[in-house]
């Protein structure tokens, strides 16, 4: 393949959604020449969510987008995933420093993100963005050009390329995967993001499961979006069809049983007023094999939704963008730069599509058998450093598989620290 650093056609590009993977291509396309049209559903996107992990990966890819510093401003480095079964015995113990001694994953407030994106796509010339526009779905016109169809009719476009990064609920997925099918899994979560002002949740991502029923993890969450006292994200995961039980009766005695888990969680769990206090999140599964369609191209959760048992969605999202806007670079027609962005993305989202859906029902799921040969299983195997090898790139969003090499780890060694939290002073601007 001919690189050119010179884009050669303007191409027209409606991206549908503004979320981690619509907001980081349309900017880098824009960036890169193209003229940029993002619909937005939300009127008003604010910066909702709870706490994610940012790997090597994805902080590679913000750092493309030259969006790195604010973001880990406002995060907390964790250097280490530490799993431990309700009797304290080690399931799972990663350290990022034995992958390369300056990688580690960064806790972060979703809405940290947003806003970080959503505020330089708001600067980005060329990008023209609308928000409370809801696409229902596209048609071709005799030239080929799409236009897209608003929720209330109107037609707009034509578009060269639609980039649909309408996340996991997509209504255009179909353009490009027809027959895709959607799992919806029966496990789900409950969040929370409470103060931590004394940092006693620092350093890692803690997590303590017994069986399959039962997981509570808590995450260093850095400052969100424009606080300046250090956060924590309590998680516990849940069946769905159990929420409404919960929040009607279950409540104390989960404040019992997270405080059974982890005796530090008492002034978290004391900010915890009410039920109604935590968010439940539920997740599904998108398996596909190609990512594009003509003048199509599905990022992010639309293409590849998946549980969040490996952290690594968001991460795909950023990934998927800057491997877009570097496919479009090269000086060849659309569909072919298309068609080279499938086979690009295959080996790293077919990883990371296998390993969630494997790996979930070890830790979420009504099979409790699978969590005692987990507690058995795991620990032996990271005592072979092949299988803890393995196990740390997973985590740091880097493996594509057995048969191809890892995205370069150690390129967190080009990146800056994380900056001590302390010195984050200021809020992000909006
Ligand atoms: C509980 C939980 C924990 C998670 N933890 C992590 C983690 O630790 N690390 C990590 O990397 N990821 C994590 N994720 C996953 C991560 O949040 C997603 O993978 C990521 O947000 C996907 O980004 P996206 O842009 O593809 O989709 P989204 O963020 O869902 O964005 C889609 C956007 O499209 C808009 N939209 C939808 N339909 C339309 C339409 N028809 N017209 C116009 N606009 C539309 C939506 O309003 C939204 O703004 C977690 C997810 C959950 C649920």
């Amino acid at each position: 393949v001919r690189r050119s650093n010179i884009v050669q056609t303007r191409l027209s590009i409606g991206v549908v959604g503004a979320g981690t993977a619509g907001t980081a291509a349309a900017i880098l396309l824009a960036r890169a020449g193209h003229r940029v049209v993002v619909y937005e559903r939300v009127a008003q996107p604010g910066p909702v969510g709870a706490g994610i992990v940012l790997q090597p990966s994805g902080q590679a890819a913000l750092a493309t987008l030259g969006l790195l510093a604010p973001v880990l401003e406002r995060g907390a480095a964790i250097h280490r995933l530490r799993c431990v079964n309700h009797r304290g015995r080690s399931v799972l113990d990663l350290n990022y420093a034995s992958l390369s001694p300056d990688a580690f994953g960064l806790g972060l407030h979703r809405g940290v993100l947003f806003s970080v994106l959503f505020a330089a796509a708001n600067r980005q010339s060329d990008l023209d963005l609308r928000c409370g526009v809801e696409i229902e779905r596209a048609v071709t016109d005799a030239e080929g050009r799409s236009h897209l169809v608003t929720a209330d009719g109107r037609h707009d476009g034509p578009y060269d390329l639609v980039v649909v990064a309408d996340g996991t609920g997509s209504k255009l997925r179909k353009l490009v995967a027809p027959r895709a099918r959607v799992y919806p899994y029966a496990w789900g979560a409950m969040w929370f993001v409470g103060d931590d002002p004394n940092r006693i949740y620092r350093d890692e991502l803690f997590q303590v499961v017994r069986g399959t029923h039962h997981m509570v993890g808590f995450l260093p969450t850095g400052l969100g979006p424009s606080g300046t006292t250090p956060q924590v994200s309590l998680y516990f995961s849940i069946r769905l069809d159990r929420v409404d039980a919960f929040r009607s009766s279950g409540f104390e005695s989960f404040r019992r049983t997270v405080l059974g888990d982890d005796p530090r969680a008492r002034t978290l769990v004391e900010q915890i007023q009410s039920p109604d206090a935590l968010l439940s999140a539920a997740y599904a599964h998108v398996a596909l094999n190609t990512w594009h369609g003509p003048g199509t191209v599905l990022l992010g959760d639309s293409g590849h939704a998946m549980s969040p048992q490996l952290g690594q969605g968001s991460n795909l999202a950023l990934v998927d963008a800057t491997v877009l806007a570097e496919c479009l670079q090269v000086d060849q027609p659309l569909q072919q730069a298309l068609a080279h962005y499938s086979r690009v993305r295959r080996a790293h989202l077919r990883y990371y599509q296998w390993a969630t859906r494997s790996i979930t029902p070890w830790f979420q799921s009504n099979r409790n058998v699978l969590g005692w040969l987990r507690d058995v299983l795991m620990p032996l195997g990271q005592r072979l450093p092949w299988f803890r090898r393995q196990m740390g790139l997973s985590m740091a969003g880097g493996m594509r598989g057995l048969l191809h090499s890892p995205l370069p780890i150690p390129l967190a060694k080009a990146l800056p620290a994380p900056i001590p939290m302390a010195s984050a002073t200021k809020p992000l601007e909006d």
